[in-house]
């Protein structure tokens, strides 16, 4: 449906060299929720803005199913757009705020209104279509910019950062509430979010982007237990991987990754090509995939609890090794049952088969 090829954007006046989106490819589904994640910086709005028509490529080619959309104008995109700051007119209603698309079509007054209180239905707010902007809250004023971006019907959603300016809680709601429309509506849809927890929670796809460069497209699930590089492992996860410097070696007949720390014994199933032994290798382990123990456990690996944290569900303890020869900490989580404390020895192994290998780079 989406198809963006080989996209460079470079801002008039920007170094040489400085692309804000360098050369991305990009494929949405029609009907397909996907998410543009990455640290602020990385071209999430840039590509937003191509999709829009708000910006044009420098080279690349932005096609709608079999339409080069390249030179093609915003008002004939039949997209829908909410942007982070709703920009409502604070001079209109809500209910000429939401017909306003539809009125710069040339869509009659009286037919127009009555779109807008259907739409406004769909996003609860047909009980606030005389209201000014200024009388609603930040929920309500984002429910609004959705209704105004969904009146005209269009094929193509697209949200940047709708959600920034919601507390926490509301955050919840308004992200289930998005994914139902969208869901109802069967629009297209692409978000633009720096926020990870909101990208996986909502999307069907999420593509993580660093440097104006895809690193990884994948449904949620896949980025989080196969991430492809280092940046998508240590940008993905709350709290992050641990990642540990290391070496490939043989021992008797065993592949061993080598740390500072501990050995680990890579088991059969996770063998590496004999080209990798000796290699430098990062060894990447998510907190939740290591188990403790508090007792005595020869065949764990013996660290010392440096701090605890108490983060409501659980606790995530943040060890050394015993002889503190790891250059960082390993963060941990154990369940509020398990007696743990700061300056305490304990033992840990790693979750067969739940271990990432990254070349060093
Ligand atoms: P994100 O939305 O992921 O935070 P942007 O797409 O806004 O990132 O920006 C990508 C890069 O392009 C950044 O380095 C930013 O400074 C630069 N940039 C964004 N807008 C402009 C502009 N109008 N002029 C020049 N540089 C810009
Ligand atoms: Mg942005």
């Amino acid at each position: 449906m989406i198809t963006l090829k080989n996209i460079v954007k470079e801002y008039d006046g920007k170094q040489e060299g400085s692309k804000a989106v360098d050369g991305l490819d990009l494929e949405i589904k029609k009907g397909e929720f996907v998410a543009l994640l990455g640290p602020s910086g990385c071209g999430k709005t840039t590509t937003l803005m191509m999709l829009a028509g708000l910006l044009k490529p420098t080279s690349g080619e932005i096609y709608f199913g079999d339409r080069l959309v390249n030179h093609v104008e915003p008002k004939d995109r039949n997209i829908g757009m909410v942007f982070q700051s709703y920009a409502l007119y604070p001079h209109m209603s809500v209910r000429e705020n939401i017909a306003f698309p539809l009125r710069e079509r040339k869509m009659p007054k009286k037919e127009a209104y009555e779109r807008a209180r259907e739409i406004s239905k769909v996003v609860q707010i047909d009980h606030l279509l005389d209201r000014r902007p200024t009388q609603l809250s930040g929920g309500q004023q984002q429910r609004v910019a959705m209704a105004r971006a969904l009146a005209k019907n269009p094929e193509i959603l697209l949200l940047d950062e709708p959600m920034s300016n919601l507390d926490a809680r509301l955050k919840l709601d308004v992200r289930d509430e998005i994914r139902k429309i969208q869901r109802n509506l069967g629009v297209t849809t692409i978000i633009v979010t720096h926020d990870q927890e909101e990208a996986l929670a909502i999307s069907d796809r999420v593509a993580i982007l660093n440097g104006g460069k895809i690193q990884q497209y994948a449904p949620p699930n896949e980025l989080f237990t196969q991430p492809i590089n280092l940046f998508v492992a240590s940008f993905l996860g709350n709290p992050p991987m641990n990642l540990v410097d290391g070496v490939v070696e043989e021992k008797s007949g065993n592949q061993v990754v080598v740390t500072n720390g501990f050995e680990y014994s890579l088991p059969e199933s996770r063998k590496l090509d004999r080209e990798h032994i000796g290699k430098q290798v990062q060894f990447g382990i998510r907190p939740h995939d290591i188990s403790i123990t508090t007792g005595e456990d020869p065949r764990g690996i013996r660290v010392k609890v440096d701090l605890i944290e108490h983060l409501g569900s659980g606790k995530l303890v943040k060890a050394i090794d015993s002889e503190e020869k790891l250059e960082s900490m390993i963060r941990l989580l154990a369940d509020n049952e398990t007696p743990v404390r700061s300056g305490e020895t304990i033992f840990i192994r790693f979750r067969d088969d739940k271990f990432h290998l990254f070349d060093k780079t």
